[in-house]
């Protein structure tokens, strides 16, 4: 059985003041929760924050973004190994934030998947279809291409244990969720893909859903066959409906 995970996106916001309370809030609301897996990825400043009041709890630790080189004259770039220094066991890769405001390539992405896996980091692989791509009917092939390069340059086993997170771009921060039939119809569809090729790391892959995923919405989602958990935005940055959002993982183990 795959255990559900959440994993809050903190994004660009907070300081170590704020951050302090979030973590301390989430560690009053989420400590004795020990049937969801919770993991916080934040801003790279505060990875060494994350660790010293993370370390030793139930809450694991992330980065929103890493290089695709493990070390060199890359100015500004971060490597999985320095993730690794402060105790990061999750990164984010891909999202669609990053995807468009950077132009990170397909092969870009696929790049970062293999070098966070070398390291022993759990990638986060981010894919998801725009407004159009979605009222064209072309949602699949979107996603399926954005799949395919890691695929075709590495294969399907490399997806064991690694996480996907279908996230509509649509769907992220406007409050319009995806229905929880269509995000199942793609969740489905990314775990078929990946078991027509190898059916072991297809059982083994989580697929999140993220896009405006709230308290109100979140059972709906989480209780589809194919929905492993959420990665989760604004309300991530709000303790109690981070813990709403938790507690909906937890009822539907
Ligand atoms: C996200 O940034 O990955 C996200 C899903 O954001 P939100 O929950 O705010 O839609």
């Amino acid at each position: 059985m795959r255990q559900k995970l959440v994993v809050a996106n903190w994004k660009m916001h907070g300081n170590l003041a704020t951050n302090q309370q979030l973590f301390k809030a989430y560690l009053e609301k989420l400590s004795t929760l020990t049937d969801v897996d919770v993991v916080v990825c934040v801003p790279y400043p505060y990875l060494a924050q994350a660790q010293s009041i993370l370390k030793d709890t139930r809450l694991a630790w992330g980065a929103q973004n890493l290089s695709k080189d493990a070390q060199g004259a890359f100015t500004g770039e971060v490597s999985a190994g320095m993730l690794k220094d402060f105790g990061a066991t999750h990164v984010i890769i891909g999202h669609s934030e990053r995807a468009t405001a950077y132009c990170e390539s397909d092969e870009n992405i696929a790049t970062k998947f293999i070098q966070a896996k070398a390291h022993g980091l759990t990638p986060i692989l981010c894919v998801g279809e725009t407004l159009i791509e979605r009222e064209a009917g072309v949602m699949e092939m979107v996603v399926a291409k954005q799949l395919d390069t890691i695929i075709h340059t590495y294969s399907a086993a490399v997806f064991a244990d690694a996480i996907v997170s279908y996230e509509p771009i649509w769907a992220i921060g406007t409050g319009l969720a995806a229905s929880s039939d269509q995000a199942q119809a793609m969740h489905a569809f990314i775990r078929s893909k990946i078991a027509a090729l190898d059916e072991d790391a297809a059982s083994r892959l989580k697929i999140l859903y993220g896009g405006s995923v709230n308290p109100q919405n979140a059972v709906q989602l989480f209780v589809m066959q194919d929905i492993d958990g959420g990665l989760v935005g604004r309300c991530s940055l709000n303790a109690q409906e981070f813990e709403g959002i938790c507690r909906a993982a937890s009822s539907c183990q």
